[in-house]
């Protein structure tokens, strides 16, 4: 198996817990019964509440990647009438100004550096708008937007808010409900831990209004809306992933609920950025997630290289960035299963690559 035995801090896929790696490991089941229709139910429930969405909002599942997500909410919910805010502060951002290209959704590339837009009602472009659309950590480069100000933006100019919120969900706070979110976007293999396959669209009841009559087959809301109503989805869905999806909730739940996987990630986030302080590297960003953190070499190496090191000399897996960004950033993800004994292994190892004695 490949990387099977390797230290795992890229942001997606993730490090899973043993409980949910021993589902993916059981025969699939049949799912056209009662018995699966329960399962879904149980995640929309999970979701739901995990989110604090207001009462009568719903869930999507689509088997595809996130990004499939972020196309069907834009699709489903966005008209030529619209027009769209895009937040663009690097690749996630860059995508979403794609797929309203790709639609032809009227929208605005508004792209942003150095601010996670708590200042957003200066910065903004004075045009009138229909919609805000933001992924609340832009992973490409660890950037977490302040949705908490975003979202009282939102209120105030009744803008629909779309928020992708795959990268920093059970590890970042998030509420639909006091945060003025209509459109949650998630994704199987990041925060929550489990592997590629299943996005989810959690709808609140305005985003539910507003969801469109549309020219595509599989993507179509409408179908998985009433669907879901029986707990079912009108294609085969990920099941083994929705089975997993089911058993993390309860394991959140279980251990104190989502906010202490906030904390916990707060925590193991704090511990590598203090532990890591004697090494020639710098934070590329003040506004970091719990999720991740984004590092810059102070010493002239290029960060592939770290990386290339890293994977080759000691089994740590970290991400590398691509395009112009290759030399000059990596990313350590703090998402899924991690310990303070498992990030000792990265931080010994990052030490050991410098030759510099870990204090
Ligand atoms: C990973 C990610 C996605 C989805 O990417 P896929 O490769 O399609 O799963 C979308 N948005 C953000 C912010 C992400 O981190």
């Amino acid at each position: 198996m490949i990387y099977e035995d390797y230290y795992i801090f890229t942001p997606g896929p993730v490090k899973m817990s043993d409980e949910i790696l021993a589902i993916g490991a059981k025969q699939t089941p049949y799912f056209r019964n009662k018995k699966f229709s329960e399962v879904t139910f149980n995640c929309e429930k999970g979701l739901l509440e995990m989110v604090n969405a207001p009462e009568g909002s719903r869930v999507i599942f689509l088997t595809a990647s996130g990004t499939a997500g972020m196309e069907s909410a834009v699709i489903n919910l966005l008209t030529k009438e619209d027009k769209a805010l895009v937040v663009n502060g690097g690749g996630f951002g860059g995508r979403f100004v794609d797929i309203c290209k790709t639609h032809s959704i009227p929208h605005t590339n508004f792209m942003v550096e150095d601010t996670n837009l708590n200042n957003i009602e200066e910065l903004a472009p004075k045009d009138s708008y229909t919609s805000l659309i933001v992924n609340a950590h832009e992973t490409s480069v660890g950037h977490l937007y302040d949705i908490n100000t975003m979202g009282t933006y939102a209120k105030k100019h009744n803008l629909f808010f779309i928020v992708d919120a795959i990268s920093m969900l059970v590890t970042d706070p998030i509420d639909m409900s006091s945060q003025n979110i209509d459109v949650i976007i998630a994704s199987s293999q990041k925060g929550l831990a489990l592997p590629p396959g299943l996005t989810m669209v959690i709808l609140s009841p305005k985003a539910i209004n507003r969801v469109q009559d549309i020219d595509n087959l599989y993507f179509n809301f409408k179908d998985y809306l009433k669907n879901g109503e029986r707990g079912q989805t009108p294609y085969t869905p990920a099941v083994t992933i929705m089975l997993q999806l089911e058993a993390r909730l309860a394991q959140i739940k279980r251990r104190g609920g989502v906010e202490q996987s906030i904390r916990r990630a707060k925590d193991i986030s704090e511990y590598f950025r203090a532990s890591i302080k004697d090494l020639p590297l710098k934070f590329y960003t003040p506004y970091m997630p719990n999720a991740m953190t984004t590092l810059t070499p102070t010493d002239g190496k290029s960060a592939m290289e770290i990386v290339d090191g890293l994977e080759k000399r000691y089994k740590v897996m970290v991400c590398p960035n691509g395009g112009d960004k290759r030399d000059i950033i990596f990313r350590v993800s703090h998402m899924g299963e991690m310990t303070k004994a498992y990030v000792d292994v990265l931080i010994d190892a990052m030490y050991d690559f410098y030759k510099i004695e870990r204090r």
